[in-house]
């Protein structure tokens, strides 16, 4: 039976290549999505990968989809917890619903689906947790408390459920990326992006296809003693 693999955010940009990647390598995969059906039809279409609507800033919502996951696939193995937005501001113009969004999205998330599937991981002995971090969290970054602030608390995160998970065979790992060329880096302004590229030693901007290798590196069978790590994929632009 294949290993199956859930991913956050799975049926657009970074998560989509992830979503791709894991169906590619021979893993059941259940690719989530909050609101965007047009894009998800279109993933479903061109993948066969099935998508799951439900919002990963909410428990309840994460109970349920974990459970109709289940009984579609089976058991989660693999969880990708990639869903995030951002709502830039500096802090003095910041509204508190801009601050709490980013925080439900992108850490409370982490909370609400790592607890969903750890029962199931620790009684079948085997798990594979990998969190899409920031290199805006481990740098921080002008105009991106809120962000900044849940990027880096995923890194934390990381490390406290590794401790918990690791004589269970759950290894549980960061991915910070750096600027990868996405929706969410395209709605940045073009002066302001030219200005982060000259700052890539590696002189691109990352492909989602990049953060996607990483992550099959890190949900390997094999891959068991490799826990509590944050892998940076960024060409070289924050060395950490
Ligand atoms: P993206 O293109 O904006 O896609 C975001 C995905 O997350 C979409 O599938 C979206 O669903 C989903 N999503 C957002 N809020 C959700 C919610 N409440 N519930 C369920 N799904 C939700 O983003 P991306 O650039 O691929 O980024 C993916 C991850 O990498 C994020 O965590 C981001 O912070 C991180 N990251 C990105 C970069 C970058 O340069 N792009 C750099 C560092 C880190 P819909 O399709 O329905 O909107």
């Amino acid at each position: 039976m294949a290993r199956v693999a859930v991913v956050t955010g799975g049926t657009r940009g970074i998560g989509k290549a992830i979503s791709i990647a894991l169906k590619n390598k021979g893993y059941a995969v259940a690719a989530n999505y909050a609101s965007s059906d047009a894009a998800a039809e279109e993933f479903r279409k061109e993948t066969g990968i099935p998508a799951y609507k439900f919002d990963v800033s909410d428990f309840k919502a994460c109970q349920a989809a974990i459970a109709k996951i289940t009984s579609d696939l089976g058991p989660v193995d693999i969880l990708v917890n990639n869903a995030g937005i951002t709502r830039d501001g500096t802090l003095h113009r910041m509204s508190a619903e801009s601050w709490q969004s980013v925080i439900d999205t992108n850490i409370g998330s982490c909370f609400n689906m790592s607890r969903c599937v750890i029962e199931s991981m620790r009684e079948r002995k085997f798990g594979r947790i990998v969190n899409i971090g920031s290199i805006n969290g481990q740098a921080g970054q002008y105009g991106q408390v809120n962000y900044a602030a849940a990027k880096s608390g995923i890194h934390g995160f990381t490390k406290a459920l590794a401790q918990e998970g690791a004589a269970q065979n759950i290894t549980v790992n960061a991915i910070a990326p750096g600027y990868v060329d996405t929706d969410m880096v395209r709605a940045v302004p073009p002066n302001v992006l030219e200005k982060i590229v000259a700052r890539i030693p590696v002189g691109r901007l990352g492909k989602a296809e990049d953060i996607a290798r990483g992550v099959l590196f890190l949900v390997a069978d094999d891959a068991d003693f490799i826990t509590g790590s944050t892998m940076s994929i960024n060409g070289g632009q924050h060395m950490y």
